[in-house]
């Protein structure tokens, strides 16, 4: 199915709890601020999914807080686990992905995310409020070893952390892991300063690239390959070509389908009317026709 503006929806991603390990002073935490409502089971998650296919999902991104958080995880894979998706990963912060990688692989998940903004360990100690980078790199070890790949770092570039970026690279290039550099949304002003303009930054990337490519269904994002690193941008803000190729929908920790990560004034409840036995795939149709680029040209 194609929204207002004639994108269609590939990609769903789902916070499956607004709980985490860390407490990073800058996260957007999936654009659901505060803690409202009731989680939702494995079931529900998995028949939400379910719902969605008929819409034309077909990735799956799990999400929170922090996914590793929910000792359900496994079993939430297994009931998304569904011949017509064709992706499932999940980001994490890799703190407790050593003791669940082998679980999760065996579950079902295909491939893993895992967030690093500096090979400092000070530094990660400071921006995660107490994080041990240590456990987030033995946690990528182990992912990698039972196959959770290609497996990516999330890099948020902000002013504090844009000098680690050669560092990040060098390590990616070196795990063989893809590089995912990110572009910092300051949810509150008083985040503002941190912001940096990563267009120079994949400008230079490009200028040095043995080759790039264009990631149909993914906001047409571009992929660049320098010296065996592939690197990856996403650049959500200000970006009419990011917004008009989104072809994703969220749902929340609270069971509400989500058209944009940046508005929460527009949220479908879904699990409650799931919950009542109503055939939830009205809201979906709902979500989809509230569905806008935020950032129009
Ligand atoms: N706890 C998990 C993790 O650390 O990956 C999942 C949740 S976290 C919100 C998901 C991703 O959002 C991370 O890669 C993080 O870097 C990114 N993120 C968080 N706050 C952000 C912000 N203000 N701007 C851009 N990306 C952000």
């Amino acid at each position: 199915m194609e929204d207002r503006y004639g994108r269609q929806i590939r990609s769903f991603r789902l916070s499956i709890t607004p709980k985490c390990n860390l407490k990073c002073f800058y996260c957007h935490k999936e654009g659901r601020n505060e803690e409202h409502g009731k989680l939702m089971s494995a079931d529900e998650i998995g028949k939400i999914v379910n719902s969605s296919l008929e819409f034309g999902v077909r990735k799956i991104k799990i999400s929170g807080g922090e996914p590793l958080l929910r000792t359900d995880l496994p079993e939430i894979i297994s009931y998304i686990k569904n011949e017509q998706i064709k992706d499932i990963s999940l980001t994490t912060n890799g703190i407790l992905l050593e003791k669940y990688a082998q679980k999760l692989k065996d579950a079902g998940l295909d491939r893993v995310n895992v967030s690093l903004d500096t090979l400092d360990p000070v530094q990660y100690k400071k921006i995660t409020a107490g994080g041990n980078i240590e456990s987030v790199k033995k946690g990528i070890e182990k992912a990698i070893e039972v196959g959770l790949t290609p497996l990516k770092v999330n890099f948020l570039a902000m002013d504090c952390t844009v000098n680690q970026l050669p560092a990040i690279m060098d390590y990616c290039r070196k795990i063989g892991a893809i590089l995912q550099i990110i572009e910092f949304i300051p949810m509150e002003p008083e985040l503002k300063h941190h912001h940096v303009d990563v267009v120079p930054i994949e400008e230079e990337i490009a200028k040095n690239a043995d080759n790039v490519f264009t990631r149909k269904f993914m906001q047409n994002r571009k992929k660049y390959v320098i010296d065996g690193l592939e690197v990856e941008f996403v650049r959500p803000m200000d970006n009419t070509e990011f917004c008009n190729h989104c072809t994703r929908i969220r749902l929340t920790y609270d069971g509400y389908l989500k058209p944009c990560l940046l508005r929460d004034d527009n949220l479908v409840d879904v699990a409650n009317p799931l919950r009542n036995g109503e055939d939830i795939r009205k809201y979906f149709i709902k979500c989809i026709h509230e569905r806008e680029p935020f950032c129009k040209p």
